[in-house]
């Protein structure tokens, strides 16, 4: 029988600790596995739905987005895609009663785990002005509501219309099609916050803003270097391709100022010998500095120039541009500078040289340790570098990977999702549509708190996702979300964005990944592109959690219909009837997808065209691989501060808190604690068990204090602090993000640690 949802707010901030564990997976995260998923589905519902995940005939998991493998286990998902799954099929609901029950004001008052914990929205809800509480509404009503709202604007750029990497690819199309036939391209989605650093500098480097492997090349390298990521908690199921390219003969170097249990060993349950013994993956774990990424791969990229017959001068001379420019630089790379700027020794540095001199094929992934500091675009151009100068790029076993962690972030951006469209997609939705896109840039996340902040934006609508958690510097975001006219969230669960309004505010609730989509033109499915650049179908097969539910699709044709009128020549209601029919579009506007419906059919999909990858073709503004020379950053430390980086707990799937452990760290039952070294935590006079505030500090002076935090002794990289978010986004500044991207700098944060007045 599932379980109540919590009734009260579980207290956060009395964690115990035990330390941390050397090992991921393994029969503890079965178990763990099963008695969540039956906590929030029961027995028949676990087995009905788990079994589906990622098969080719069921759905796609709604939590990252690691590619399928070609041959799928019985049991196709991790420990935390069953999670999400259990999570979204979960018996638990939110009814109109549920809000009568509780007024935005206490809403406001609950944890996020509190809110996601109570279960599937059933109904359209309103809190209109004035109102102190959230009420039923129908979906007629709602879309009126929106329509006033929207047709009031002075402008469309009044209007921000958001989008979550779980919406899919049908959804992400239709939704920046209204959005532009509306006016505007205030587009921003939740990849400003993660991968746009990967996506500036890719584009500008290979003229692909995405990974350019394919999961078999991760199975052929002989070099794997995993690079400010944690695939043990975000990406788990890579580590069964890590173990797979290691039992091939594949070394691992870890780049990261974290020890992660799921990079030391994967204790593997799909095998008897994997769940008992497991396989250790990482032969090399560079403790590195918080930042100091750039300054470690421009100096490899010296002692490779230094190497002789170390570069592969064909390639470099076939397809690449601006050697010289970027070899004097990393020629000048210091090793004082150097060791200073990654807290690495020398002995540690060679013997990484040692192991890329080895390689013939190597591939570098990463996540957010790269992309969410002030220099992550040098800092992912220096990783293309160092690629570029051995030729490992477009050839089996080489490459870049940048490992998306939401599950269609990837295909929204290729369906248009994108603040700063390129004029020849522009051109195509023309051509296709007989209107005139708007061609200024939009808003991306950041200027789109600025333009609520400011009153510029009155509009804020949200296509899942939970904005306020998610975004940087918590009270300026809120305060501004609270000074918009109307805000709307179309979500399956609960949660904090729901509780920051604006004047009006409309819930709309979604069917999930796991359910059935059932239309006028029959049974539907959706597709999704994952982070290797895979597009596949995702059939949900659940029956919905109520019978009120609309799917993404129909939300944004029903919207588009109402808000645009008669005035619109595009096909809403054929969209809505039939996803195919929305297919056969994007075949004609997007690169790629010719011929879509045909090819999707196919049960493992098909792979996007990748020109460096397939031809060695670089689309760039010089026709070749770019070669950049940019200075080398690092994050200054100021005496007695820390640099912190926000992070996941293992019980975590960005904002959405699936529990109160982080098992791998060996920390249970809290989330208000910040990691810190024992030896910076001596010099500070911080006992483990004490409690501290953390106060961050930035040129703009302004005091933001996150408070109350239990201090655990854990061997992170010296100077180098780490917590969880979205606790720690008040700690990043709004505007303190990477140059070029935006991105908000959260991985690298000056905090001073008070004495705490609550421990
Ligand atoms: S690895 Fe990612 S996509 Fe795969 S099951 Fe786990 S969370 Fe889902």
């Amino acid at each position: 029988m599932a379980g109540k949802p919590p009734q009260n707010d579980p207290v956060q901030d009395a964690p115990q600790v035990t330390g941390p564990k050397h090992a991921a997976a393994g029969l503890p995260a079965v178990g763990h596995t099963l008695r969540v998923a039956q906590r929030q589905m029961g027995v028949r519902r676990t087995a009905l739905t788990l079994l589906r995940v990622n098969q080719k005939d069921g759905f796609d998991c709604p939590g990252c987005a690691w590619p399928e493998p070609e041959h799928r286990h019985t049991a196709e998902f991790c420990e935390n895609g069953a999670k999400a799954v259990a999570e979204e099929a979960t018996l638990r609901r939110v009814t109109p009663d549920f809000f009568a029950a509780h007024p935005v004001a206490d809403l406001a008052t609950r944890s996020g785990y509190w809110l996601g914990q109570q279960g599937r929205l059933t109904h359209p809800v309103y809190l209109a002005e004035g109102a102190d509480r959230y009420e039923a509404v129908s979906w007629e009503r709602a879309f009126g509501i929106v329509a006033e709202e929207l047709t009031a604007l002075a402008s469309p750029d009044e209007a921000l219309f958001y989008t979550s990497g779980r919406t899919s690819n049908e959804a992400a199309f239709l939704y920046q099609l209204f959005a532009r036939e509306f006016g505007t391209n205030n587009l921003p989605d939740c990849s400003n916050m993660c991968h746009e650093s990967s996506g500036s500098a890719l584009n500008e480097t290979i003229g692909v803003g995405k990974g350019s492997v394919l999961l078999d090349d991760l199975h052929r390298a002989d070099l794997i270097i995993v690079a400010g990521q944690n695939p043990g908690t975000n990406h788990p199921r890579m580590l069964s391709a890590l173990e797979k390219a290691k039992s091939d003969g594949a070394r691992i170097i870890t780049v990261n100022p974290l020890p992660e249990a799921g990079t030391e060993r994967f204790k593997n349950p799909q095998t008897p010998r994997g769940m008992l013994r497991g396989a250790a993956l990482t032969d090399l774990f560079l403790q590195i500095r918080i930042g100091g990424d750039q300054a470690l791969f421009r100096l490899l990229n010296k002692l490779i120039l230094d190497t002789e017959g170390a570069v592969d001068e064909t390639f470099v001379a076939e397809h690449t541009h601006g050697y010289e420019e970027f070899a004097e630089a990393a020629r000048a790379a210091d090793w004082d500078e150097t060791l200073t700027a990654t807290g690495l020794t020398r002995a540690q540095i060679e013997e990484a040289l040692g192991m890329v001199l080895a390689s013939e094929r190597t591939i570098v992934c990463w996540a957010m340790g790269l992309t969410q500091h002030k220099h992550s675009v040098p800092t992912i151009r220096e990783v293309v570098n160092f690629l570029l100068l051995r030729g490992n790029i477009g050839r089996p076993g080489a490459g870049v990977c940048p490992v998306r962690g939401h599950s269609n972030v990837q295909g929204d951006r290729t369906m248009g999702i994108f603040e700063r469209p390129a004029p020849a997609f522009l051109d195509a939705l023309e051509r296709e549509f007989g209107f005139a896109p708007p061609r200024g840039h939009g808003h991306d996340v950041v200027r789109a708190i600025r333009a609520m902040r400011d009153g510029k934006a009155k509009v804020f609508f949200a296509m899942g996702g939970n904005f306020v958690s998610a975004s940087p510097d918590t009270e300026v975001t809120e305060a501004a979300m609270r000074r918009a006219r109307l805000t709307v969230h179309v979500s399956t669960k609960l949660n904090r964005s729901h509780a920051v309004t604006g004047a009006r505010a409309l819930i709309l609730p979604t069917l999930g990944r796991t359910e059935r989509d059932l239309q006028a033109g029959g049974e539907q499915f959706v597709t999704v592109e994952d982070s290797m650049g895979m597009v596949h179908a995702s059939r949900g097969r659940l029956e919905p959690a109520s019978e009120h539910l609309l799917s993404e699709p129909a939300i944004v044709c029903r919207l588009a219909r109402r808000v645009l009128g008669e005035a619109s020549r595009t096909p809403w209601e054929e969209f809505e009837k039939d996803y195919a029919t929305v297919r056969d579009r994007i075949a004609r506007v997007v690169p790629g997808f010719d011929d879509f419906n045909t090819r999707v059919a196919d049960p493992a999909g098909f792979a996007l065209p990748h020109a460096p990858r397939d031809e060695r073709r670089f689309p760039t503004a010089t026709g070749k691989a770019n070669f950049t020379a940019a200075p080398v950053e690092h994050p200054e430390l100021p005496e007695g501060r820390l640099l912190l980086q926000t992070l996941r707990s293992h019980d975590q799937y960005n904002t959405t808190i699936y529990g109160l452990d982080d098992r791998y760290r060996g920390i249970r039952n809290g989330r208000r604690v910040v990691l810190v070294n024992p030896e910076d935590a001596r010099e500070l006079g911080l006992a483990d068990g004490s409690y501290t505030d953390l106060v961050s500090e930035w040129k703009d002076g302004v005091e933001r204090r996150a408070a109350g935090f239990r201090v655990v002794h854990y061997p992170t990289a010296r100077g180098c602090a780490a917590a969880y978010y979205p606790e720690t986004n008040v700690l990043v500044p709004l505007d303190a993000t990477a140059d070029t991207s935006n991105t908000p700098a959260s991985k690298s944060v000056v905090v001073r640690l008070e004495q705490s007045a609550t421990g």
